[in-house]
């Protein structure tokens, strides 16, 4: 196991649309395990491969437990090749959302709060999952990546978008409001 780079807004392999996976080998599952372990070191809920540089449809989602008590998926480890949102339901609803390419933004992104997904897991035999609340958010975020979408493009207010900064002196994290737009 390996913690990998995660590449950061500018990279234009953020922007590809990335590739269906047909060979489920020993490379696929050696990946795998990689973003899991580069997941969790970064403490992150979710990622797609192409944030670790590779543009092939594999994303990896665990949403933590601490938090989501009443979720019976919190703190389950998703692994999905090729996932595809079959059917989303509900009112849009705004929340929060960050990304490990993005580092230090929080962006309010409105989502759609109950998808199923579709997909194979790392042997190829298909999967489904119904996925509700926070966790449908985290999924439609991770695939938006294999199609070359970040969260920002679902922003077209700045006031929707604040900046995480440290304050090195008080040991505190605040935010403040951002002037534009990101681009990238
Ligand atoms: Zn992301």
């Amino acid at each position: 196991m390996a913690v990998l780079d995660i590449i950061l807004l500018g990279d234009a392999r953020l922007r590809k649309k990335s590739k269906s996976i047909r060979r489920f080998d020993g490379k696929l599952k050696q990946l795998a395990e990689d973003m899991v372990e580069t997941m969790r070191h970064a403490n992150g809920v979710g990622l797609a491969a192409p944030q670790v540089g590779i543009n092939i449809r594999l994303i990896v989602v665990e949403m933590p437990e601490e938090g989501f008590e009443e979720d019976p998926n919190a703190g389950k480890l998703f692994v999905v090749a090729n996932p595809e949102i079959v059917r989303l339901r509900g009112e849009k609803v705004a929340g929060d959302e960050g990304c490990l390419s993005i580092p230090g933004y929080i962006g309010e992104v409105e989502r759609q709060p109950v998808a199923t997904i579709k997909g194979q897991d790392l042997n190829g035999k298909p999967i489904r999952i119904k996925a509700t609340g926070y966790l449908a958010r985290i999924f439609q975020h991770e695939i938006d990546h294999l199609n070359g979408v970040l969260f920002i493009d679902h922003i077209d207010d700045p006031a929707k978008l604040r900046r995480i900064v440290y304050d090195a002196e008080a040991d505190e994290y605040y935010e403040e409001p951002v002037a534009a737009l990101m681009e990238g």
